[in-house]
């Protein structure tokens, strides 16, 4: 065990799984995957109604925990981690019968008579990581998903966010079947052992470098992978929109969460003449979000770790500071920060930020904007904000990224017929929905021919009379 102090200065415990029974608590889910109790429909209502009232019943435990690694508000903590779950429940439960229900597929004239589907099948014992920026989120959504489809699931929430991940470990598993769920806490060493197993999907969030890790691991058993990852995700903004409601918008995706969000605006490009219009905007905007004394504003939260604080700190001197900087390394409070004059080259501008700095980078036009955006790592999402049609159109066709929004940035992740995912450096494969549901389920074929009238003998198989070999050569394109 190890010890860590959270925001409040509280002294939490780390638990870790024992690693030597890490091997048997994945084969007992293989077991319980085994005698089949994951299939039913039923079953899988059943874990997701209980998750549900969980969450709901246990909602405040929830805050609580989250209030105690990344001091997130109780609102915070509802809308973006506790309300998310059980709204992607509902959706599920709503869903479930729709998407298990295989999908009639067409047959080409050589095969008919007969009749084809798409049966979804449980791919069996799935793995989920998890981080701990949205430490409950990130590791029951995909939970969702895979209990929906009938796996068997282990998940290892985030050991930096120790409050949750201990919650996670204690209350889930009394709510769901134990023996097709369990919780595996801890960090290198349990991952690692972890990943030494064989599973049948891995649904990794985090950074790109763990990423790899995950993927060399999988590679070992060919295990499918989901790999849920970050980066440098773009706002660009034009002199065409009202830029005190951009800078509203923009100052609400980037300081949420102390800006340690996936999908959060890492840096705005701008011409010389909107970002100076825009940095005081920005300032208008924080203090109308969290007003003049962040610090003890309970809505604006923590840095996760010490390490985190002092690599965002480091931060500050790649640019001339327009607004906040303001800092406690005691609580790891960052205030929210916009740093102007900012060089392309600075390592505010290399690494994902993934905190409360908004850098604000001068570009020389749309060219000199979408060139650098496609010059760089796919990110996993570009926010455009600009009333120009012509000018959108141009980002949507000549950039790459998971996600593109329009006014707005964050909210397509609660869409739930939108992808969410990652291309390239951001990640590969999409979830939410049905796409979490498909993610863990193998998309069988099922083809169903009856035995007579025996048309393939009369067609396409041998022996190859002059007829059939006149039928095929002059058909064969119709047939198949
Ligand atoms: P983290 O440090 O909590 O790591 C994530 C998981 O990887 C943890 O469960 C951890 O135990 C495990 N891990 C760490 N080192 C490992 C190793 N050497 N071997 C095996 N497992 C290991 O979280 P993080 O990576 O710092 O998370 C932040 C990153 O995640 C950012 O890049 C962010 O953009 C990205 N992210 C992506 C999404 C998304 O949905 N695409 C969501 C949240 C965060």
């Amino acid at each position: 065990m190890t010890a860590r102090s959270g925001p409040a200065g509280s002294v939490e415990r780390m638990p870790h799984t024992p690693v030597d029974q890490i091997p048997g608590i994945v084969s007992g889910m293989r077991y319980g995957f085994g005698l089949g109790v994951t299939r039913p429909e039923s079953w899988r209502r059943t874990q997701l109604q209980r998750l549900r009232a969980l969450l709901l019943e246990r909602g405040a435990d929830f805050e609580r925990a989250l209030f105690a690694d990344l001091g997130k508000s109780g609102t915070e903590a509802q809308l973006t981690e506790i309300g998310f779950l059980v709204a992607e429940i509902d959706h599920a439960l709503a869903k479930l019968s729709a998407w298990m229900r295989p999908k009639r597929a067409g047959v080409p004239l050589a095969v008919q008579p007969a009749a084809a589907r798409i049966t979804p099948d449980p791919l069996g014992v799935v793995l989920v990581i998890a981080p701990w920026n949205y430490p409950l989120m990130l590791a029951l959504s995909p939970v969702v998903g895979a209990l929906a489809a009938g796996n068997a699931v282990v998940v290892k929430p985030s050991e930096l966010a120790p409050a949750t991940s201990e919650l996670i470990a204690r209350l889930v598993p009394d709510v769901i079947d134990r023996r097709a769920f369990s919780v595996v806490e801890g960090g290198v060493p349990e991952t690692t052992a972890l990943l030494a197993e064989r599973f049948d999907h891995i649904f990794y969030t985090g950074n790109g470098r763990v990423g790899r890790i995950v993927a060399r691991a999988a590679a070992e058993h060919l295990t499918p992978i989901t790999l849920e990852l970050g980066g440098k995700s773009p706002v660009y903004v034009d002199d065409s929109v009202p830029l005190a409601e951009a800078a509203k918008r923009i100052a609400w995706g980037k300081y949420m969460n102390a800006g340690q969000t996936c999908v959060a605006p890492d840096y705005v490009l701008g011409s010389a003449d909107v970002l100076g219009r825009l940095a005081p905007l920005l300032a208008g905007a924080i203090r109308d979000l969290y007003g003049s004394a962040i610090d003890r504003n309970p809505d604006y939260g923590r840095i996760v770790t010490d390490a985190q604080f002092e690599r965002l700190v480091g931060y500050l001197g790649d640019g001339q500071v327009l607004v906040g900087g303001g800092r406690d390394a005691a609580t790891r409070y960052l205030e929210p920060t916009v740093l102007g004059g900012v060089d392309r080259g600075s390592a505010v501008m290399r690494d994902e930020i993934f905190g409360p700095i908004l850098p604000l980078v001068e570009v020389d036009g749309l060219d000199d904007a979408i060139g650098f955006v496609s010059g760089r790592d796919k990110p996993l999402a570009a926010y455009v904000f600009s009333d120009d049609q012509a000018v959108r159109r141009r980002w949507e066709r000549e950039t790459s990224s998971g996600a593109l929004n329009f006014g707005v940035p964050v909210l397509h992740l609660v869409a739930p017929d939108l992808p969410f995912g990652g291309v390239g450096e951001s990640g590969m494969g999409a979830y939410h929905g049905e796409r979490s549901f498909q993610v863990f389920s193998h998309q069988k074929a099922v083809l169903s021919k009856p035995l007579s009238p025996d048309t393939l003998a009369a067609t396409i198989m041998p022996p190859f009379t002059k007829a059939k070999d006149g039928l095929v050569r002059q058909y064969l394109r119709k047939l198949l």
